[in-house]
């Protein structure tokens, strides 16, 4: 059983976040870091293999330029036994119809029976690449889950919609996403740090994949970052020291002022 975790390499979130005169993210001048939601699709990906009494193989694919590596890293350091780098200059700007047919052609070069994606990443944030990925790949997507188990050659998830739970089920190969309340992703330890320097990544080119340049990159990107205005830093909050017992008064006036009631 080889299972595939979608980790993708984003700036921290902490930091400052710019954008470069291309209209990407400037990744280079921002620490970068695996992208949170991602640990999730690893921690769900350990979990069915702790679950499964079948020998399961547990490979980080990312799809980034150098420092995407360290997206890897975090993975291995986490549990997963491989990884595979898909680094290449032409990639740089893709939207996210370019990163998902790249994925798509990682997925048949490697070989998986189940490919686990986090719910969207903390960059982008655009939660379509695992139904995009499985839509090349003709498989089915199962997203948005909390749970995900295994039961011989099918994959059920469970997720909360809005009105119901639901229980939705897919035949192997599959593409399944993952959410924030799947669960706490486990922090590495001192023995997954030391062990992952040993494990094998593979670095692929476009080339390797045999993907055409057509339609990747920024030059082939359907959509087009036209524009970035920074957003004006916060202001500083209404601070109301209640000495007199005026306080709610004061909390009810700001409420009904700024139309929250
Ligand atoms: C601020 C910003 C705005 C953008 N706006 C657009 C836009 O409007 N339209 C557009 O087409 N593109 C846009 N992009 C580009 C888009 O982010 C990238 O193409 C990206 O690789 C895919 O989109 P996403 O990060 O939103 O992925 P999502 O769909 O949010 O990712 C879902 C999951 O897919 C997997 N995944 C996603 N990207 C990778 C990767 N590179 N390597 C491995 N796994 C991955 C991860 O498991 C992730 O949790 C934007 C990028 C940024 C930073």
């Amino acid at each position: 059983m080889k299972i595939l975790a979608l980790v993708k390499h984003v700036p921290d979130a902490t930091g400052d976040r710019e954008f470069a005169d291309d209209g990407t993210v400037d990744r280079e001048g921002a620490d970068g870091l695996l992208s949170e939601l991602d640990e999730y699709a690893v921690e769900q990906s350990l979990q069915i293999r702790e679950n499964s009494d079948d020998d399961v193989e547990i490979v980080a694919l990312t799809v980034g330029p150098d420092d995407a590596a360290d997206a890897i890293k975090k993975a291995l350091q986490m549990g997963a036994d491989a990884g595979i780098h898909i680094n290449d200059e032409a990639i740089h700007g893709s939207d996210a119809l370019a990163t998902s047919k790249i994925l798509a052609a990682a997925v048949q070069k490697a070989g998986a029976d189940l490919v686990v994606c986090g719910m969207a990443s903390t960059d982008g944030n655009m939660g379509v690449v695992p139904a995009m990925l499985a839509e090349r790949l003709g498989w089915p997507a199962a997203t948005f889950g909390h749970t995900v188990s295994l039961e011989g050659q099918s994959v059920t998830i469970k997720r909360d919609g809005d009105t119901a739970a639901q229980t939705v089920q897919a035949n192997l190969p599959a593409v399944v996403s993952v959410t924030d309340q799947s669960g706490e992703a486990r922090y590495p330890s001192m023995k997954g740090v030391i062990a992952a320097k040993k494990k094998p990544v593979d670095e692929w080119t476009l080339d390797d994949l045999g993907v055409d340049t057509a339609g990747i990159g920024l030059e082939g990107a359907a959509t087009k970052v036209t524009d970035t205005t920074p957003r004006p830093p916060k202001q500083a909050g209404t601070i109301v020291t209640d000495e007199d017992g005026s306080g709610a008064n004061a909390l009810v006036e700001f409420l009904s002022t700024n139309k929250f009631i």
